[in-house]
């Protein structure tokens, strides 16, 4: 083994095969033949066990010879598994762990103007993450020596399908260089019920920031479709993937230690075990929440039908930002528990995507649908336009999908195959522009040839 091997290997911990502890929360560990190791608490259990079933009298030579031939038979299997075992980074002791250097992360005009780059629209939305986030890190780097402890400031983004929830986050979390993992509330249940286990969320974030347990405890965590969680009405049967699920968050969202298994979703299987503590980890979760808006809308007349302010009662029918006047009181009304809506303090609303925000989409982010068609043309060195009217007719053909954004990839894909295909056949095109007609169907695409 090189040098370099060696260094890198010293980078990881050693597990004991039977607890599955990392060796840090273990009291030693011995290392057998085949890479396997066992702690020394197991170890010493097993000896008790054996010393015990001898004194009793239970164990005569020939029951301790099949032992042994079981501890062999569990060897060789073993031999297999430590070898596929995922690799744990060994954590920095607490002395040589600098503290988190909240100056490293950008101030809130910046981190939104780098999400200007990517994300269209949605201002509000943008300036209350990048103000979150910055206090999110700097409460992660601030001693807590004089008493004063800044409260957590985990999110609830709420936003009609295809706005650019989940593209925000990830945007963010590539900006400031964190781990983050991407969960769904839907696939889970209570513990002991079929589905993955609330923890499990801890695991992905695990696997995403490589193992590294301290990179992972300032990662960020994305639960999307949270309103799938809502507690269910008039059902006498426990609610396992809803409220219990919301319960079972708890925990998470307000920072507490949990043993999650590492490389793998089941705690069944033969995998290690680490300890992640969720304190400094940021909690976004997002939802689409449908039928709030009449929640809103209804809370809203109420309040205007009484007394001196009595209004018009179908005031807020046409409202485009209804769901930007969400309260506590209305996601309380949707099922959502208060104990979990308490950890969540920051709560805002995204704006649905308009036609003119679908045409921006298509050509404005640094990675617009439009440059990539655009950058894999001029490798075979022709040339890409879209007229601005095609265009508009792309962005109106998916608003009528109602899957904001996301339907814009699936309209352009059919019209850009056949280019995509016959370009190529022929070296003398130079140049295509993707007209109005062409998308409408009553015309081809404009060619021109080089020279
Ligand atoms: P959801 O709100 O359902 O999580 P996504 O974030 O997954 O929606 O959006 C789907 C895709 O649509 C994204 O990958 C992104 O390319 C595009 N998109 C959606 N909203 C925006 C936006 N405001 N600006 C730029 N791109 C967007």
């Amino acid at each position: 083994m090189s040098d370099q091997q060696k260094d890198n290997e010293n980078e990881y911990e050693r597990f004991c095969f039977l607890c599955r502890r990392p060796e840090s929360e273990c009291r030693g560990i011995i290392e057998l033949p085949n890479n396997i190791c066992v702690c020394n608490d197991c170890m010493q259990k097993s000896f008790d066990s054996m010393n015990r079933q001898f004194s009793n009298g239970n164990l005569n030579l020939s029951d301790l010879m099949n032992q042994m031939g079981n501890v062999s038979l569990i060897d060789l299997s073993a031999m297999n598994n430590a070898a596929q075992q995922p690799k744990i980074r060994k954590r920095k002791e607490a002395e040589e762990q600098p503290a988190f250097d909240w100056k490293r992360v950008p101030a809130p005009h910046r981190i939104k103007a780098s999400l200007d780059e990517y994300v269209i629209g949605q201002e509000q939305a943008k300036k209350i993450i990048s103000v979150s986030v910055y206090n999110h890190y700097k409460r992660v780097g601030s001693d807590p020596a004089d008493g004063v402890e800044i409260e957590k400031s985990n999110m609830l983004m709420i936003g009609p399908t295809g706005c650019g929830k989940t593209y925000l986050v990830k945007t963010l979390a590539k900006l400031l260089d964190v781990p983050l993992a991407i969960a769904d509330a839907t696939s889970l249940t209570e513990a002991g019920y079929i589905g993955d286990d609330i923890e499990s969320v801890v695991s992905k974030l695990l696997a995403a920031a490589d193992n590294d347990v301290d990179k992972a405890e300032h990662g960020i965590i994305f639960i999307d479709e949270i309103d799938k969680i809502a507690k269910k009405k008039n059902t006498n049967q426990r609610d396992v993937s809803g409220e219990a699920v919301q319960q079972g968050l708890l925990k998470l969202l307000e920072g507490s230690v949990v043993e999650v298994p590492v490389g793998a979703g089941s705690k069944n299987a033969m995998v290690p075990m680490v300890n992640v503590d969720t304190r400094n980890i940021l909690f976004i979760c997002g939802g689409a929440f449908p039928d709030l808006e009449n929640v809103i809308k209804e809370r809203l007349n109420e309040q205007a039908s009484i007394g001196f302010y009595a209004d018009l009662k179908d005031k807020y029918d046409n409202d485009p930002h209804l769901l930007q006047k969400v309260s506590v009181e209305d996601l309380k009304t949707f099922g959502m528990i208060p104990e979990f809506l308490g950890r969540l303090p920051v709560i805002f609303a995204m704006d649905g995507l308009t036609e003119d925000m679908l045409v921006q989409i298509l050509k404005e982010p640094k990675n617009a649908i439009l440059k990539q068609y655009q950058k894999l043309l001029a490798m075979d060195e022709v040339g890409l336009e879209f007229e601005d009217e095609a265009l508009r007719v792309i962005a109106r053909k998916a608003m009528e999908r109602h899957t904001g954004a996301r339907a814009l990839r699936a309209i352009l894909e059919k019209y850009m195959l056949d280019i995509m295909y016959e370009i190529p056949k022929d070296k003398n095109i130079g140049r295509v522009v993707i007209t109005q007609a062409y998308i409408e169907g009553s015309g081809g695409p404009g060619i021109q040839l080089r020279g």
